[in-house]
């Protein structure tokens, strides 16, 4: 058996950190039309004591068993992350945080998750 195939499975079957949160900071969704991936993610934060750090993060969505498995161990890592780290997250972070070189075809999937975080960190700024 292969190991990483059986976490990616066992995050998609069994997803962390999946609904919803009362009163989020941010809720950002995007979709990968290709795979017909959507990921909505949805964050608490605390910004005292600075840095602002990401207290808490859900996920809800329907695709791929990479999107959706990226997600759920997505929310894991982030977790008690700065803002600033969560900005220093890139494919490569992904790809080892999957175990699996991504092909062309999956890569998309596998940082959708990621896009849609990022974009939510930045929507926190223009909040003030
Ligand atoms: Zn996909």
């Amino acid at each position: 058996m292969d190991l990483y195939r059986d976490l990616i499975l066992d995050h998609y079957k069994h997803p962390r950190n999946f609904g919803h949160l009362p009163n989020p900071d941010a809720v950002v969704e995007e979709g990968n039309v290709t795979c017909g991936d959507r990921i909505v993610i949805e964050l608490r934060v605390t910004r005292h004591p600075l840095p602002v750090t990401i207290r808490d993060i859900r996920f809800s969505g329907e695709g791929c068993a990479i999107s959706q498995a990226a997600a759920s161990m997505l929310t894991e890592k982030v977790k008690g992350m700065s803002v600033s780290q969560v900005k220093k997250l890139f494919r490569p972070d992904i790809e080892e945080m999957l175990g699996v070189t991504l092909t062309p075809s999956r890569v998309k999937c596998a940082t959708l998750p990621l896009e849609v975080l990022e974009k939510g960190v930045i929507s926190l700024h223009r909040d003030g």
